[in-house]
């Protein structure tokens, strides 16, 4: 991608989220893990919800996803994507209680599904603080 990639407000990096937003410039999805009881925690948390160790690690996931529910958006709300888009929430399959708010892309509206596989793909965003990779979802296969 590169100049039409839309506007998007960028997040703020921190020691916390760095792995999970540029480890797209791998084309990795990364998240915290717990190495205890192997809880992926998301968003970043420093002691595992699941059993409060703090022995974590940063582990990529397969990017491998299903479609959990979304919404259709024709209204400009900011600028930027291109009309209509999709927010959509999916959960990754090594953990479905991971659940990232995301846009879909690359299928028609008409054939999106509840429950449909998905794949990460990544939006790359240059910033002087430090490049983001958004991580978006669509049809395993589907290249930008
Ligand atoms: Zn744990």
């Amino acid at each position: 991608m590169s100049t039409d990639v839309p506007f998007r407000i960028l997040p703020q990096l921190t020691d916390n989220n760095r792995a999970f937003w540029q480890g797209g410039e791998r084309g990795e999805l990364v998240f915290w893990r717990c190495q205890d009881c192997k809880f992926y925690i998301h968003p970043p948390q420093p002691i595992c919800p699941m059993c409060h160790s703090k022995n974590l690690a940063t582990e990529a996931v397969s990017g491998d996803a299903t479609l959990t529910t979304y919404s259709v958006n024709y209204q400009p709300w900011m600028p930027g994507p291109e009309l209509p888009y999709v927010v959509a929430i999916i959960e990754i399959v090594e953990q479905p209680s991971v659940r990232l708010t995301t846009n879909v892309v690359g299928v028609p509206i008409e054939a999106l599904e509840i429950g449909m596989p998905l794949h990460v793909v990544f939006e790359h965003h240059p910033d002087p603080d430090g490049d983001v990779w958004i991580p978006l979802f669509a049809p395993p296969g589907y290249t930008s």
